[in-house]
């Protein structure tokens, strides 16, 4: 049996930058806080627990240490964290992705302008939490087309933004909808140097550009093991993608819930991945499968 791993899959470009952030402040201090887990994997999570990484929430800054260090994720917070961080003497370390922070300043210049702000994006995500807060929770956030024609005033200025790692057709669905109907609709996009964007709107190249490839990928393989954390939104979005292609798609947060007896006749098994998925995650578990079937 060939065991091969996409060489597509793997942490985004921000995510790599929010552990690199912590593990450069965990050589000098032995203790970092995290608001939320870094990153959507337990895994990665408890490697870098062990190093003395903690995660907290907001509500926890009233009982840590004045002048404990507090590290700020990819998805980025809202303005009201770094206020309280402020009153409790908390010292921030802002690993916001410099897209996000890009679509947060986006976001501001329109609540200026007095627009009615439209978040396509999960109301609960940490980006969308950070996003609404800089409108001060005004920000309308649908999640299809049925919501944005509910929920969105059509006689109002109007942007569209979306959350970065939601999926382009429904994205283009809803924008297409609220043209004919919306009076006067900016549909928002961005250009980044570090991450490719198509100048349609604000999802990440590095979320939709995976589609493809991983369409690919999962369609050469007879068996693809899809390897992320349960928490992992855009882990969601893309096993649903890969078990499309491929119906022997098996989703694994560890290496502990592989069941063997899915490779019964396969000549081929791929493993992959969402962005937030490690590297040393999937090589594991392409040792762990090697390992079974040569015995
Ligand atoms: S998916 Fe894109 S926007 Fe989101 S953290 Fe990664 S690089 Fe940044």
């Amino acid at each position: 049996m060939i065991v091969s791993i996409d060489k597509f899959a793997g942490f985004c470009w921000g995510v790599v930058r929010a552990i690199d952030f912590a593990e450069r402040e965990l050589q000098t201090s032995s203790k970092l806080y995290s608001l939320g887990d870094v990153i959507h994997n337990a895994v990665e999570v408890k490697r870098l627990a062990k190093l003395g990484l903690e995660t907290i929430t907001v509500e926890d800054f009233e009982k840590i240490p004045n002048g404990s260090k507090v590290l700020i994720r990819a998805h980025g917070e809202p303005p009201a964290t770094y206020k309280k961080a402020v009153t409790f003497g908390i010292e921030l370390v802002d690993a916001t992705c410099p897209v996000v922070t890009k679509v947060q300043e986006r976001i501001k210049k329109f609540v200026d302008k007095n627009y009615q702000i439209v978040i396509f994006g999960k109301k609960d995500h940490a980006e969308v939490i950070g996003l609404s807060g800089v409108t001060e929770d005004r920000a309308v956030v649908i999640l299809s087309l049925t919501e944005a024609l509910e929920n969105v005033d059509l006689s109002k200025p109007t942007v569209l933004f979306s959350q970065t790692t939601m999926d382009k057709e429904t994205f283009a669905l809803i924008a297409s909808a609220l043209k004919e109907k919306v009076k006067e609709l900016v549909i928002e996009t961005i250009e980044d140097e570090a991450v490719e964007f198509h100048a349609k709107d604000t999802i990440c190249g590095q979320v939709s550009g995976r589609e493809k490839k991983l369409r690919e990928f999962a369609g050469l393989n007879d068996v693809i093991i899809f390897t992320a954390g349960k928490k992992s939104s855009n882990g969601k979005v893309l096993y649903a993608i890969a078990k499309d292609v491929n119906a022997k798609t098996f989703f694994v947060e560890s290496k502990e819930e592989i069941d063997f007896t899915w490779f019964t006749g396969a000549k081929t098994v791929g493993i992959t991945g969402a962005t937030s998925t490690p590297q040393w995650v999937m090589e594991e578990m392409k040792s762990v499968l090697e390992d079974h079937f040569e015995k």
